[in-house]
């Protein structure tokens, strides 16, 4: 456990105006932790002169850049850039500098004390527009519900993660996926510190509002099938009242006599009622079937072994 080889995996999308800042505070924080260390700039199709830039840093002996063929999103890049790490520790952060590369060290620390197996992230004060911070506060609420973890801050991509957790993401071949939560299904032990945050160096977000909403969806269908259990138990709730609204007009037309409800036309929309009801339940029950062979094809493992104990018991 002496020397930990740290390795930092940063997904890169038309970053020109930030990569000559961000290598200048992140090589001198590298160096000064006196452990191994390798930085794995991932060019996401970025369509001005990042890649470029980032090529210019190659010369430096611990910096590699993986030029992805087209862009992919955040957390494929980072996934691209899983696939090649070296490190034991993996830590991931943004290239915009708004996760100061100075917490890395602490980061480090808190990860080796606790044995923990990921570290994230709270920012402090976030220094983000409303209209950003809001679409985040929704994907914490959904992300907890989800996983059943209970971080507060699940956007904060500065984050560590142990190299065993990173192999099991790998393994996952996942096609949409939202890197901070997939972690939480193969690691035990799981922090979060505070860091600082600052405003976007240079350029600005490539997380307009669609983005946003996107990454909400990939978050709920690839982690849950609530929209599923929804329609269904809509479905059943819908049936219900139509029984109830036929039940009702039935009891009435017994109190008034025949010329209530509109000589029977109420009747036929309670009948309507319990058989949308019904097509929604049949959807939902549809929607199951899909979401298990969802949850085949997508091949995540049932369990992952950490070690075993005993005579003859572990693997190399
Ligand atoms: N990013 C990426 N591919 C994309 C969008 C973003 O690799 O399609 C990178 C981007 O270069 C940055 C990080 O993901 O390093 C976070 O992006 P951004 O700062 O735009 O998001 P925000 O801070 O607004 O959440
Ligand atoms: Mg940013």
């Amino acid at each position: 456990m002496s020397e930990m080889r740290i390795s930092v995996v940063i997904p890169v999308y038309n970053e020109e105006a930030n990569i000559q800042a961000l290598m200048g505070r992140l090589l001198p924080v590298m160096e000064s932790l006196a452990k191994p260390f390798e930085i794995i700039l991932v060019d996401d199709g970025s369509r001005d002169r990042s890649l470029d830039l980032l090529k210019e840093f190659t010369s430096h002996p611990s910096v590699r850049v993986v030029e992805l063929t087209r862009n992919y999103g955040q957390h494929a890049a980072i996934m691209a850039g899983f696939s090649v790490v070296r490190g034991d520790i993996v830590l991931t952060m943004d290239a915009d500098l708004q996760n100061p590369p100075e917490e890395i060290p602490n980061m480090i620390r808190v990860m080796e004390e606790g044995e923990y197996d990921v570290v994230g992230t709270i920012r402090k004060s976030r220094k983000d527009s409303f209209l950003r911070i809001l679409p985040s506060k929704m994907i914490n609420v959904v992300a907890r519900k989800i996983t059943g973890v209970s971080m507060r801050d699940w956007g904060c991509m500065l984050r560590a993660y142990r190299r065993p957790v990173v192999e099991r993401m790998l393994a996952c071949h996942e096609q949409a996926t939202f890197i901070p939560a997939l972690a939480t299904v193969f690691a035990k032990r799981v922090t979060e510190i505070e860091v600082e945050h600052e405003e976007r160096f240079g350029g600005k977000s490539n997380y307009p509002l669609r983005k946003l909403i996107n990454l909400q969806f990939d978050l709920v269908a690839s982690f849950s099938d609530f929209p599923i259990k929804l329609i269904m138990y809509g479905g059943i709730l819908m049936s219900l009242l139509g029984v109830c609204f036929g039940a009702f007009l039935a009891i009435a037309r017994l109190v008034y006599g025949v010329r209530w409800a509109a000589e029977g036309i109420f009747t036929l929309f309670a009948i309507l009622f319990v058989f949308v009801g019904l097509q929604f339940f049949a959807l939902g029950v549809i929607g199951e079937y899909i979401g298990r062979i969802f949850r085949e094809v997508r091949k995540r493992p049932e369990f992952v072994i950490e070690r075993i104990y005993g005579r003859d018991g572990d693997r190399p």
